[in-house]
């Protein structure tokens, strides 16, 4: 125990034990504190083996060895170990250093100094279990929560962190938002948590995060910053709330609300709408002529429109609130009073026709009444609708109508004209009795059938194609058909088919009328033949030659010639006038028989009155041909005629002119192969000739006669004489035709034919004519002032003188001038002038026609050639010509063409004046076919103008009264 000694002193103050040992771990010094602590270890026993009760076996060679180990290497150490057998008061836990301490006598030894640790170690103990606590109470909240330390570093998740995230949280303890979310997010995450340190207190807000199952949800995170001991910032704690749902939730409740803004604002919509609905109806209910009223079920009126207000005569607050007791009388209330219950009764509507008496105007009144139970909102009738019409006016207007189609169908049915009605698909609809009657099967055949199906042929195509023309163009049209109800029956009929619209505004039907034309269309086709063919000989006339003339020329080839030839027969005047015409007829005939044997095929011979023949040769290659064919002709005519039993001889002479070679113009040609005929007479019968220049001394002739009457005029030598028109039966002068002549000095009067047509040639004709006009008119004045009958003067209009556009007025100024009135002249013109497609022409005949002048056509029938020129113009009269007037009683069908004038004049309502009457037997056949008034020499010859002043009222036929000049 000397060493103790040794140490004793500084060591055994010391309040904690120390212990030293040797090498070998033998104890050599105990100071007190540590005498106290082994003693209270082995419980006041032997305390040599103190350490072994101290420790725990294992620690205790831990303890041992580190004795041995600091004694060897002389490093201190340190060990913390438990002390298990040490009574309460010593405490459990302890560090022991250890201390190499060697001996003065250098042997190694080491200290072993106690420091009690167990408070330190128990409060260790107690913050370990207060965490523990705390995590396992964060782990059992469902709402995730973090905390995170001043720099950011999570420091604790909780389990609903962690399933929340989908993350363990060994992911981002210790880690900062930089290294476990994505570099934006985090600078967000950051941003707030730095705001939070530097605001402090709690922090909220909203986020989008996405969750384990990667859906994004909306989170609110609540964050507050703590501290520690010292009251520094520590770090910061928050808590993720999940308020997806709650925002649904919002949203979805927002969204209700908005829903029901709407509904409200469309209620508001509609109730305006109906509003307005309402007004408009009102407006549509006054301004309908309908009347309108609504009753409640007790009768009272609750509303009326303007048009009942009408026809009660009282303003809308006199009615409304009223029963009918107070507006109507009370038999007719009675009577509405019964109708309303009884449109109650029967829940529907009632229709009624009411007369009733209109209180406004006391008048009897047809009201087509709709009575209509109205329902209140329960169902149950509230009340009746009335709306009422007005059917006076229709009722009557029906009956009208009814009426007018009573009388339309009676002269539909009972009109000679056919009708009928056609359908979209050509067939009948309706014929009428006239119709049916022409069909041999009746109505029956007709009905339901197209034209081509009833009565077929060639006119039913015209007729379908026209049908569908008008369906088509919705345009009325008239043409001409000619169709056989039956095989022994033809009929001409002009057609008007007229278009009937639907309402639609198509073309629903066709209103076919067709007027019979047979008699008129028989007469045309008679004149058509006389007109262009020689009634004697069958042959061309001069209408029909000029007009092949015309075409030839204008067919004509290059290289060949087209001759026109004219026939004169030298002897012809004798026979004719020696044996008679019918002989003279029979020479024609035969004549023109041989005449037609001579000429090639496709020549023309014509005959243009009288002996006068042409021959018209188109494509003649040269003069030979010519020649041989005249001296055929000459040597034919030449033969003898054996003509009533005798032998007759005659001659001809022939004139040839040569197209292009004498003239490109047909009327010159004409002229020319005239001039060489009558150079082939002069110069010895039987001959014929050729055109040539030399003829021409013929013009020069001419060009004398034509300044000999330019004097003329000046010189007065024309004289008008008057040939009296009169009635046929009984012979009563009722007019004159004027004539003009030419009493030349030295020559005495030269008849008209021999200067007129120059007169017109040079435009002479105009002057000439108006002279003739005033001549005229002052005889008519002369003849008609008086108290006879009135004399009518016809004059004769050329038409050169329509070409001077001042006609109409040159007439005017002269009737005012003579003092002469309209109605006491009459215009003859020639059909000619009305062929020209001249409206001038027209509009002076329209102007004498309205002036009250009447117009004559003259010479008709020999220029014929359309003759709708008849109904196009204003004219009141036909002058039948006297070539065919002359032939009436001796030709058939010179006859047959005058009738056939006179059926025209008839369906035409025109005058018929026949010139040249000569014998009695003219006038009586054209008497008995209703001509009227004649002309001629069996009257009278045209007479000097004081001759027609003594004239008797009714001339004798058959006297001449004076010499024609
Ligand atoms: P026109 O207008 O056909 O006149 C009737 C002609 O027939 C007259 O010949 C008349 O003398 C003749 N005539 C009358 N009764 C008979 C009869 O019973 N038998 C025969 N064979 N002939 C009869 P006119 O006077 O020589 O006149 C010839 C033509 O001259 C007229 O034919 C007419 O076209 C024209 N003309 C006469 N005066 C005028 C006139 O003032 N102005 C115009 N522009 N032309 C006139
Ligand atoms: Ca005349
Ligand atoms: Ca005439």
């Amino acid at each position: 125990m000397d060493a103790e000694s040794e140490y004793g002193e500084p060591l055994s103050n010391l309040p904690m034990p120390v212990i030293r040992y040797d090498a070998q771990g033998q104890r050599r010094y105990m100071n007190g504190a540590a005498v106290a602590m082994m003693r209270a270890a082995s419980e006041g026993a032997c305390a040599t083996n103190a350490e072994a009760r101290v420790f725990s076996s294992e620690a205790l060679q831990q303890y041992l060895d580190t004795i041995r180990e600091v004694a060897i290497t002389g490093v201190a150490r340190e060990l913390e170990l438990p002390f298990a057998g040490l009574p309460q008061t010593h405490g459990e836990h302890y560090l022991v250093q250890f201390v190499s301490h060697p001996t003065p006598d250098s042997a190694p030894a080491v200290l072993a100094i106690y420091f009690n640790i167990t408070a330190r170690k128990r409060a260790e103990a107690k913050l370990r279990e207060r965490e523990s606590f705390l995590e396992s109470l964060l782990d059992t909240m469902p709402i995730p929560v973090f905390s995170k330390d001043r720099e950011g570093r999570y420091l604790h998740l909780n389990r609903a962190f962690e399933e929340f995230l989908g993350v363990p949280k060994e992911r981002f303890i210790g880690k900062t938002v930089f290294e476990t979310s994505p570099h934006e997010l985090a600078q967000t995450y950051f941003a707030m948590d730095e705001e939070l340190f530097a605001k402090g207190g709690i922090q909220r807000y909203e986020f989008k995060v996405q969750n384990a199952t990667k859906a994004v949800r909306d989170v609110e995170f609540s964050k507050a910053v703590f501290h520690d001991d010292e009251g520094h910032q520590a770090g910061l704690i928050g808590a993720i709330l999940d308020i997806t749902e709650r925002k649904r939730a919002e949203s979805e409740q927002r969204a209700q609300y908005e829903k029901i803004l709407q509904l409200n604002g469309r209620l508001e919509d509609k109730a305006r709408e109906l509003s307005d609905a309402r007004a408009q109806l009102m407006t549509v209910l006054h301004t309908i002529p309908d009347l309108v009223w609504l009753k409640d079920t007790a009768g009272n009126f609750l509303l009326c429109n303007y048009s009942f207000e009408q026809f009660v005569g009282r303003p809308k607050a006199e009615i409304l609130g009223k029963t009918d007791y107070d507006i109507f009388d009370a038999e007719l209330a009675d009577y509405f009073r019964e109708r309303d219950k009884a449109a109650i009764d029967a829940l529907h509507v009632c229709v009624n026709d009411d007369w009733v008496v209109a209180p406004s105007t006391r008048e009897r009144t047809l009201l087509e009444t709709r009575r209509l139970p109205v329902f209140g909102a329960g169902g149950t009738v509230a009340g009746v609708l009335g709306v009422a019409r007005d059917m006076s006016e229709r009722r009557r207007f029906e009956e009208k109508l009814a009426r007018r189609e009573r009388e339309f169908r009676t002269l539909v049915e009972n009109s000679p004209d056919t009708v009928a009605r056609y359908g979209r698909d050509c067939r009948r609809l309706y014929v009428n009795p006239t119709f049916a009657a022409l069909a041999t099967g009746g109505a029956q055949a007709l009905l339901g059938r197209t034209p081509a199906e009833y009565p077929g042929g060639p006119g039913s195509v015209l007729y379908e194609q026209q049908l569908r023309e008008v369906f088509a163009t919705a345009s009325d049209r008239e043409f001409e058909l000619v169709w056989g109800p039956d095989e022994n029956k033809e009929l001409c009929q002009l057609i008007r088919l007229t278009a009937e619209l639907g309402v639609d505004g198509k073309v629903e039907t066709v209103l076919a009328v067709g007027r019979d034309i047979s008699e008129l269309h028989a007469s045309r086709g008679k004149i058509h033949r006389m007109a262009y063919f020689d009634a004697l000989t069958a042959l061309p006339n001069r209408v029909l030659f000029n007009e092949q003339l015309r075409q030839a020329i204008s067919n004509s080839k290059h290289g060949h010639y087209t001759a026109v030839m004219m026939i004169d027969m030298d002897r012809f005047k004798g026979v004719n006038d020696t044996m008679g015409h019918a002989v003279g007829d029979e020479l024609l005939r035969e004549a023109a028989r041989r005449l037609v044997a001579c000429v090639r095929v496709g020549d023309t011979v014509a005959r243009f009155g009288g002996d006068e023949f042409a021959v018209l040769l188109p494509e003649t290659a040269d003069r030979c041909i010519l020649e041989e064919i005249s001296a055929r002709i000459i040597r034919r005519l030449d033969e003898p005629f054996l003509l009533d039993g005798r032998e007759v001889f005659i001659s001809c002479s022939v004139g040839i002119a040569l197209h292009p070679l004498d003239s490109t113009d047909a009327k010159d040609l004409l002229r020319y192969a005239d001039s060489a005929m009558y150079l082939a007479k002069r110069s010895g019968r039987r001959g014929f000739r050729f055109y040539t220049k030399d003829l021409t001394v013929e013009a020069t002739a001419r060009l004398s006669l034509e300044s000999e009457l330019r004097r003329a005029v000046d010189l007065g030598e024309f004289e008008l004489y008057y040939q009296p028109q009169v009635t046929l039966r009984g012979a009563q002068v009722i007019g004159s035709e004027a004539l003009l002549r030419w009493n030349r000095p030295g020559e005495g009067f030269i008849p008209p034919d021999q200067f007129v047509p120059l007169a017109e040639e040079t435009g002479l004709i105009v002057d000439l004519g108006r002279w003739v006009l005033r001549e005229a008119c002052c005889s008519a004045v002369e003849w008609n002032t008086g108290r006879g009958p009135r004399h009518r003067v016809s004059i004769n209009l050329s038409a050169r003188q329509f070409q001077s556009r001042d006609l109409a007025l040159t007439v005017k100024d002269v009737l005012d001038e003579t003092g002469c009135r309209p109605e006491w002249l009459e215009f003859e013109i020639t059909e000619s002038l009305l062929l020209e497609e001249d409206d001038s022409v027209l509009s002076a005949l329209r102007e004498f026609e309205s002036m009250g002048l009447s117009i004559a056509i003259d010479d008709f029938g020999t220029g014929y050639s359309a003759l709708s020129y008849l109904t196009r113009f204003p004219i009141d009269t036909l002058k039948i010509d006297r070539t065919f007037v002359q032939r009436v009683t001796t030709d058939r069908r010179h006859a047959e063409l005058v009738k056939a004038i006179l059926s025209i004049a008839r369906c035409l309502g025109q005058r018929v004046v026949a010139e040249g009457v000569e014998t009695i037997e003219q006038a009586a056949f054209l008497d008995a076919h209703g001509c009227e008034i004649a002309q001629g020499f069996l009257y009278s010859v045209p007479l000097p103008k004081p001759a027609i002043a003594s004239l008797p009222r009714h001339l004798d036929p058959g006297a001449a009264y004076t010499v024609n000049p």
